[in-house]
């Protein structure tokens, strides 16, 4: 077991504690909104398990597949809920998981929501590393027949058919330090230039919620804390849109799909990993055998 120094420093309050032994991955932290501290055990899992979270304290946690069809709520993060169990804020990890290539996890849970660390997933992708699992980047190989759109007022996300995954955003923010702006990745690029980019919102609620040394804010002209790049707030929202695709049931980035989101956020997210999920049971991708 080694314990991992240096992975996500919180400012505040008890210090996040990450340990790995290999088949297993731990982290403990706070969460966003119950300010419990949280304990987090990752396992690998065999070859078509998924990616499931089991929930709760004790002998008998409930288990909840990260999959759309078990998403209770979408405003502001992604909630998972299943016979009284809730776990917010699953987005995160769950881009962690895509970017490193993993599908098949059981992930122990012991509070109401996945610690949210720095705000970004960047800490797991150390953990994972630290753990000794390899990164797989299998070339995409789900097909898509034809477009999908999903979209609600101003707000779209399309999938088109393509030769590879890639996800671009498109933000429109009424604010001087974010405006508009459009950012772009695919599997060919480096993780960590989506994985890095850390959650943000008003200085006002963070401070009502406590955290505003911990996250980044929002100020009248700009951000309480220096940006890890120019264009952070964007690239957030890449990660966002990853981790919300991988509740379609597969590793996003198998998708030969090109996701466009113009000021989408979780709901569309949710909704187009429902669809994904959808048509895969239907047996309405193709899939190369690769
Ligand atoms: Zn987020």
């Amino acid at each position: 077991m080694t314990v991992i120094s240096g992975c996500n420093q919180g400012q505040g309050g008890d210090a996040p504690q990450a340990t790995v032994n290999g088949s297993a991955v731990s982290y403990r932290g706070r969460g966003l909104t119950s300010r419990q501290d949280i304990s987090v055990q990752v396992r690998l899992a065999e070859p078509g398990h998924g990616i499931v979270f089991a929930i709760g304290k004790g002998g008998a946690p409930v288990h909840v597949p990260a999959r759309a069809e078990f998403v209770v709520h979408t405003l502001r993060n992604v909630v998972l809920g299943r016979e009284g169990a809730r776990l917010c804020i699953v987005e995160h990890f769950l881009a962690a998981a895509s970017l490193w290539g993993l599908s098949d996890l059981l992930v122990a849970v012991d509070g109401p929501e996945m610690p949210l660390g720095d705000g970004s997933a960047a800490f797991w992708l150390e953990l994972f590393e630290a753990a000794g699992w390899e990164k797989t980047s299998r070339p995409a190989r789900i097909e898509l027949s034809e477009p999908i759109t999903c979209r609600k007022g101003d707000k779209l996300l399309i999938a088109l058919p393509d030769d590879h995954f890639s996800v671009s955003y498109h933000i429109d923010w009424d604010h001087p330090a974010i405006g508009k702006r459009w950012q772009s990745w695919d599997a060919s690029m480096d993780s960590q230039a989506v994985a890095n980019a850390r959650t943000f919102g008003s200085l006002n609620e963070h401070k009502l919620l406590g955290i505003e040394n911990e996250v980044v804010s929002l100020t009248a002209d700009g951000f309480s804390q220096p940006l890890r790049f120019p264009d952070e707030p964007v690239r957030h929202k890449l990660l966002d849109l990853i981790g919300d695709l991988a509740l379609s049931g597969v590793n996003p980035l198998a998708f030969k799909a090109r996701f466009v989101s113009i000021k989408a956020g979780h709901e569309l997210d949710v909704e187009m990993a429902s669809r994904l999920a959808s048509l895969i049971s239907a047996g309405q991708c193709g899939q190369s055998s690769i």
